[in-house]
């Protein structure tokens, strides 16, 4: 059962730990096949190394495995949550990626510093409210998906393509699982940029937002010329 689909998600669960986005089983991807209603994703807590396509696990849009002898991701419940709410989106990333992380956990923005930032995200990387205590006792891993999802009202995904979670780490997306692995690798490499701007100067100021919308929508949308035409 959707074997191209299975092997995308596996090919994005073994480059997250490549890429060196995710140690020990701290991550997983998934991907979505709208039209059958079936979400891909990895198995919980099985390493990287020793993952085959057979091992990943797909189920329903309510969580229900359909096919698959392992435990799906416990964030499961969160990808469904950004799958339901992000109509356009086709893959999710959640990794613990040091420098996002590390943003994360202090619960602030990435703030766009520059135009590698630009090119791949309009504006600030949000962070989410925390949880309130009956958000973590009950339904936790959906209600992480829920502050999401609050968090975008008024975002477009596809243009803010990663959120920090509180205290937590990034989830990150695209319209395909591989795309969310870019994006994810960009992500922590625009985190460490940021980190070390402010760093060697406190005060450093976002781009002026011209430059902002000029590399992001040189990149994206309608009018993108940047690169070769598809
Ligand atoms: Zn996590």
């Amino acid at each position: 059962m959707l074997s191209a689909l299975r092997a995308q998600v596996l090919t994005a669960n073994v480059e997250i730990a490549r890429r060196g986005l995710a140690r020990q089983t701290f991550g997983n991807a998934s991907a979505i096949d709208r039209a059958a209603g079936l979400v891909v994703i990895k198995p919980s807590g099985v390493a990287y190394d020793t993952m085959s396509a057979g091992d990943l696990v797909v189920t329903d849009l309510r969580g229900n495995v359909v096919e698959g002898g392992l435990r799906p991701s416990s964030d499961l419940a969160t990808h469904l949550a950004l799958y339901e709410a992000f109509g356009a989106i086709g893959g999710v990333v959640h990794t613990h990626s040091h420098f996002a992380t590390v943003w994360a956990q202090a619960r602030r923005e990435i703030p766009c510093f520059g135009t590698t930032h630009a090119d791949y995200f309009r504006g600030a990387v949000p962070v989410t409210a925390p949880l309130t205590s009956e958000e973590i006792a009950t339904d936790y891993e959906a209600n992480t998906g829920r502050t999401i999802v609050r968090r975008f009202a008024g975002l477009d995904p596809l243009q803010m393509p990663a959120v920090l979670v509180a205290s937590h780490a990034s989830f990150v997306w695209g319209e395909t699982v591989g795309a969310a692995v870019e994006t994810a690798t960009v992500l922590e490499e625009v985190a460490r940029m940021a980190f070390h701007t402010v760093t060697l100067d406190s005060g450093a100021t976002s781009v002026r937002s011209e430059l902002l919308d000029k590399h992001f929508l040189r990149k994206h949308g309608a009018a993108a010329y940047y690169g070769q035409p598809r």
